[in-house]
């Protein structure tokens, strides 16, 4: 089964709703230029919370092709949590994709392999498609070496998820997001080659097969190919180059210019 290559740009905390106008027209009229919106690369943005209902409303008006994602969800659905963003809501704004368990989010915020778990469950029932990012530090590839953290987070973020559920894996080494130090093809070969086989122990060989794992961590226009080339590599999940129209829209077209 041919897995349709996913390349996913992670804003993070940039642009603001207006300036969220602005880059998403320039992306798309410049894949739509270069003619790149043959559905052969699916395109996904995950901007703020608050431009989604911006961006929403332009993909929707201009018939812009790209799925729509947010950066986090919470584990409950509504009631009395100040500052959470319920999966019900993000449904309603036609989010497809919600990211869970990001580095900066495990690092930063305390998140828990427990608590990635819960996302997951939490978008699963509202009909979103987890993005579940998972991949080691530096000391910890040292240590028990390059598969063990991301496995370990895998398994224990796939706990209860059903085999025919739709999920993406990111393997995002922290080593290498935002640093510019970016992991070898070989690499991140090796890495998304056992979170395959995770799935495949987890949720049999069909789900294995289907779903898309992606690499993340300083990608550019320059090294994507050399990812995509990857048998277990099934796209990108892009920080930093995803909020410059012009280099997201060449990551995009890898295939165009490197001949893949
Ligand atoms: C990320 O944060 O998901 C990421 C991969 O960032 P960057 O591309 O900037 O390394």
């Amino acid at each position: 089964m041919a897995r349709t290559p996913l390349i996913a740009g992670n804003w993070k905390m940039n642009l603001d709703h207006l300036q969220a106008v602005a880059f998403v027209q320039k992306l798309h009229w410049t894949l739509k230029d270069a003619g790149h919106e043959d559905g052969s690369v699916e395109v996904a943005v995950f901007p703020p919370f608050t431009d989604i209902r911006t961006v929403q409303t332009l993909i929707d008006a201009d018939k812009i092709p790209f799925a729509l994602g947010a950066q986090d969800l919470s584990t409950k659905d509504a009631g009395a949590y100040t500052g959470e963003i319920s999966g019900a809501f993000l449904k309603k704004l036609d989010c497809g994709y919600v990211i869970i368990g990001h580095s900066e989010r495990r690092d930063y915020h305390g998140e828990t392999d427990e608590i990635v778990a819960a996302k997951v469950q939490a978008a699963l029932k509202h009909g979103l498609v987890p993005v579940i990012c998972v991949g080691e530090t530096l000391e910890q590839r040292e240590e028990s070496g390059p598969t063990a953290v991301s496995v370990a987070q895998l398994t224990v973020a796939l706990e209860g998820v059903p085999a025919d559920a739709e999920f993406v894996v990111a393997y995002e080494p922290v080593w290498a997001i935002g640093t510019g130090q970016v992991a070898s093809p070989e690499q991140a070969q090796e890495v998304c080659a056992a979170l395959r086989a995770v799935i495949a122990d987890t949720l049999g060989a069909d789900a294995a097969e289907r779903t898309r794992v992606l690499y993340g961590g300083s990608v550019k226009s320059g090294n994507i190919a050399s990812f995509m080339r990857e048998p277990d590599v099934d796209g990108a999940l892009v920080g930093g180059a995803s909020l410059v129209a012009e280099e997201f829209a060449a990551i995009i077209r890898y295939q165009k210019h490197v001949g893949v």
